[in-house]
């Protein structure tokens, strides 16, 4: 699957955004639905709908676009 880029017409390729914490893998980044609600042990996100998200990079500007399609 490849995009083209809306800012400059080059080509896009598909990617993800990795969640790092303290140099550690964690996990691709996910959309979740609504706004931030914080609760004791982080960020509440249960009950919550969550997508995961797609990443294209311009490979002549490098410009980033995400798209989070339905499972
Ligand atoms: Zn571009």
């Amino acid at each position: 699957m490849s995009k083209t880029c809306p800012k400059c017409s080059g080509r896009m390729e598909q990617g993800f955004l990795l969640e790092l914490k303290d140099g550690n893998q964690k996990a691709a980044t996910e959309w979740i639905e609504g706004a931030v609600e914080k609760a004791w042990y982080g960020l509440k996100i249960k009950g919550k709908k969550r997508l995961a998200v797609e990443t294209f990079r311009c490979g002549r500007c490098t410009y980033l676009e995400s798209y989070a399609p339905e499972a």
